[in-house]
């Protein structure tokens, strides 16, 4: 089944092929490790990890890359407030990412480049632009010179010129034309620097992604990934520098952008304090329901975040658990899982994650009205390539929650059983409303008694 993949450069749709099949590679951008990441943060994770899930499927050689950006002028800021060097900073932060993207079941990236073990690689191709003509070095910063690249622009869509023309940022003196974005700049002691050929300095946050690509997947990639409000003037400056560092080259094949989050229909922003924190977030919900929430909608349109948003994707995912559940018995087929057709149709259409969703609803329907082994294995392959109903029934019922005393449920449900048997109906019901008073529903089957936590 072949893919199909949305092209930001192009504007359109276009049937997927690498430039090597035996190596098919994927750069993400990745997160800046100063704190904690927000819900927004996660969506372009998500998204390209079932893209990456995909690809493994159709390729024998995926190569995925999501740096870490862990030099910063922010990061710089938290660390001297905190009185520490900034890799106290980083990290922390970057394990806190790498334990939230875990949490929400995103696959750790092939490689993990940080932007501070690829100085070396900076300069050079910082080198390589200013001999080329596409920068100039001015009061110990270099800059790119945006004017040296007729296709400047092009990606996002804007009128280089009228860039120009409408800065209304005050504009550094040493910059030849308003658009010059920065590749090098000078570090004073108290900040963390490199020596360089333009002295002491760190390096811009674009000039790190262009260099951290080429130095793991070469000098042209397939695939370029990150949320929307990167594509100017990030992935605009990548282009430029990579294009140009690389004698005309071309970067990235596909270009891929994901929507942002909204927050009950509104901006999320620290402003307007809406800001959800993963980590927070990963305490409060199931981790499952937060991925299936992040999946519901489609990659490129902007997604609303809610908190009924979010109880709908729990109650969606206990009704898929419960089939899964009534199944139990049910031994699956040997062999791999099967992904069905439906559900590989429509990522393969542009990654259309809101009909895979709706095509697993409508196996869970088909599993539960069976209670055919091929079914359930339908409904857990076709889950599983969006990494989704990853945990048994049972786990997903108590939630994991560790204010819940199993042992004491369990001893309450045999007490209750006891009492049953000895036909004390009025015990078993008092047993019945205490549970219930912890938050435990039962449900008596011919398997036994189960129970779940019914508390939100
Ligand atoms: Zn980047």
């Amino acid at each position: 089944m072949p893919i199909s993949l949305y092209n930001s450069l192009t504007r359109r749709a276009e049937p997927f092929a690498p430039l090597d099949p035996e190596r098919v590679t994927m750069y993400l951008c990745g997160p800046t490790v100063y704190n904690y990441v927000h819900i927004g943060n996660a969506r372009g994770p998500v998204v390209f990890d079932v893209l990456v899930r995909l690809l493994r499927r159709h390729y024998p050689h995926v190569v995925y890359a999501r740096n870490i950006t862990d030099v910063d002028d922010k990061i710089n800021a938290a660390a001297q407030q905190q009185g520490v060097q900034i890799d106290a900073i980083t990290n922390r932060f970057a394990q806190a990412y790498r334990d939230d993207m875990a949490g929400l079941g995103v696959a750790p990236p092939d490689i993990e480049p940080h932007a501070t073990t690829h100085i070396a690689q900076i300069v050079t191709m910082i080198e390589a632009l200013i001999d080329g003509g596409h920068a100039y070095a001015a009061e110990g910063h270099v800059l790119f010179d945006v004017g040296s690249f007729a296709d400047y622009g092009k990606l996002s869509g804007r009128d280089p010129d009228e860039l120009i023309a409408g800065a209304r940022v005050e504009v550094a003196p040493y910059k030849r034309n308003a658009g010059d974005f920065v590749l090098w700049k000078p570090s004073t002691p108290e900040l963390p620097g490199w020596d360089s050929p333009w002295g002491r300095g760190r390096p811009g946050w674009h000039i790190e992604c262009s260099a951290m690509s080429a130095a793991h997947l070469g000098e042209t990639i397939d695939i370029h990934a990150g949320g929307v409000d990167l594509l100017f003037p990030h992935h605009e400056n990548e282009v430029a520098q990579s294009t140009c560092a690389h004698g005309g080259k071309l970067f990235a094949r596909w270009w891929m952008h994901n929507g942002m989050l909204t927050f009950d229909g509104r901006k999320m922003s620290k402003s307007l304090g809406n800001v959800l924190l993963l980590h927070e977030l990963l305490k409060l919900h199931p981790a499952e329901a937060l991925r299936l929430r992040l999946l519901s909608g489609h990659y490129r349109q902007p997604l609303d975040w809610s908190e009924a948003a979010i109880q709908q994707a729990t109650s969606t995912l206990d009704g898929w658990y419960r089939v899964l559940r009534d199944l139990a018995d049910v031994v699956l087929p040997a062999g791999e899982l099967p992904v069905p057709p439906r559900i590989e149709a429509a990522l393969c259409d542009d990654l259309n994650t809101p009909q895979a969703l709706a095509e697993l609803s409508v196996l869970a329907d088909a599993a539960r009205q069976s209670g055919s082994a091929e079914a359930k294995a339908a409904l857990l392959g076709g889950a599983a390539l969006l990494g989704l109903l990853q945990q048994s029934p049972e786990a997903w019922f108590r939630r994991g929650d560790e204010a819940i005393d199993e042992a004491r449920i369990e001893d309450l449900l045999e007490q209750r059983r006891v009492a049953r048997v000895s036909r004390d109906f009025a015990r078993a019901d008092a047993i019945r409303d205490e549970l219930a008073a912890l938050g435990i529903a039962i449900e008596d089957g011919a398997q036994g008694t189960r129970w779940s936590i019914v508390k939100a």
